[in-house]
């Protein structure tokens, strides 16, 4: 999502670091304060201003690029993390608010998860009090390196401690919702998470009016917005947890959804509208699942083609929109790698035939199961409740 108005910086380890053009904002803002306020920030690093051998602007850019450098180690830290338990990462985004790290597959453990989102401010804090108690030795020192410093630390120490705020989806709220899980699932520690959140939110949004401050309206927004897309994540994963892929199948559409890649697309609409379904795998000639064509290939291709050609005369477009799936793997995980790849439909490699299985499928499939959760869930917790012996 955040691919769109970023470009890539450079890499680590093959991570992909990526620079949102908000960040173009940062920079001048912070040198213009710097140029604004600087006997004040020099002060107040314990430093006279006079003693400075680099002029305000430096300063102001040094700051901001200090500022993107704690921020890259800080997302570094998580994804070293989750990479470690298993999570996937697709980069990192540095933009207005900070740093945001794509993780496509997160640690499934709650522990894991909240290892993952600690290892971010426990990295800004350690490297701040570094910092901050080397400070010290360089009294006397050049007024310049001190001021660095102490700037640095105090900076790594802040993006530490704010990212602590138990506001899901911040790092503490990950947290929070790691120890809550323990005790009342995935699923309700999500929700009583996001609640945490939002609330803080709009106690953040009402004190950055108050303040004036625009930086703490817009992290307000992200939170209170982010809080309810995470918990709406975190129950479809919680749904379908345990389904496998092949269940989104229904049993009644066992019948032949392909179409022959040789076949007059002249075929294609009439087939669909048979199977009422509007997309249909293509086979080659051995019968394997070549692409997905979609009604909207045979709206979109020239009248001519559409009475007189073949579907092969589009087969270049339809080769990459799915991905292929064994019966027996997680639905979750499928829908997951499917994501991954911008993927729109799974081709379900099932011996009795190839089917289909596309977004309707999967909301479909979603929507039973959420009907279903509250069931699910009292019986899970049943035992409990009903538990022998009292504490
Ligand atoms: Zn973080």
């Amino acid at each position: 999502m955040l691919d769109r108005g970023s470009i890539l910086l450079f890499r680590v380890r093959g991570v992909p670091i990526r620079g949102h053009w908000t960040l173009l904002l940062v920079l001048p803002y912070l040198a213009y304060v710097m140029a604004v306020q600087f006997g004040m920030t020099a002060r107040t690093a314990g430093v006279p201003p006079e003693e400075l051998a680099l002029p305000p602007w430096v300063w102001g850019l040094l700051l901001a690029v200090s500022l993107l450098a704690s921020v890259v180690l800080h997302e570094l830290a998580h994804v070293a993390v989750a990479t470690r338990y298993g999570g996937k990462v697709r980069g990192i985004t540095l933009m207005l608010l900070g740093g945001v790290s794509h993780i496509t597959r997160m640690p499934s453990r709650p522990r894991d998860e909240g290892l993952m989102a600690l290892a971010g401010p426990a990295t800004s804090l350690g490297l701040g009090a570094l910092l901050l108690v080397g400070l010290s030795a360089l009294r006397g020192g050049s007024p310049d390196l001190r001021m660095a410093v102490f700037y640095l630390g105090s900076i790594n120490i802040l993006l530490g401690l704010f990212n602590l705020l138990p506001a899901f989806p911040m790092d503490g709220g990950r947290i929070l919702r790691a120890v809550l899980a323990a005790r009342m699932g995935t699923v309700r520690a999500t929700r009583t998470a996001a609640t945490v959140g939002r609330v803080l939110a709009v106690a953040m949004g009402i004190y950055g009016v108050w303040a004036g401050s625009l930086m703490l309206m817009l992290i307000a927004l992200f939170v209170f917005v982010g809080a309810g897309s995470e918990a709406a994540a975190a129950s479809t994963r919680a749904a379908l947890a345990g389904l496998d892929v092949a269940s989104l199948v229904p049993a009644w559409r066992r019948v032949p959804e392909t179409i022959a890649l040789d076949a007059p697309l002249a075929e294609a609409l009439p087939r669909m509208r048979e199977l009422g379904r509007p997309a249909l795998i293509v086979a080659g000639p051995g019968g394997d699942p070549i692409g997905v064509l979609e009604a909207s290939d045979v709206a979109r291709a020239p009248l001519e083609q559409r009475l007189t050609g073949s579907v092969r005369d589009l087969a270049p477009r339809l080769r990459n929109r799915h991905i292929l799936v064994q019966p027996g793997e997680a639905a979750v995980d499928a829908i997951e790698r499917a994501a991954e790849t911008g993927a729109r439909h799974l081709i379900l490699l099932d011996p009795r035939g190839l089917a289909l299985v596309s977004t309707p499928d999967i909301a479909a499939a979603l929507e039973l199961e959420l009907a279903r959760g509250d069931e699910r869930e009292r019986s899970a917790t049943a035992p409990h409740l009903g538990g022998a012996g009292a504490r």
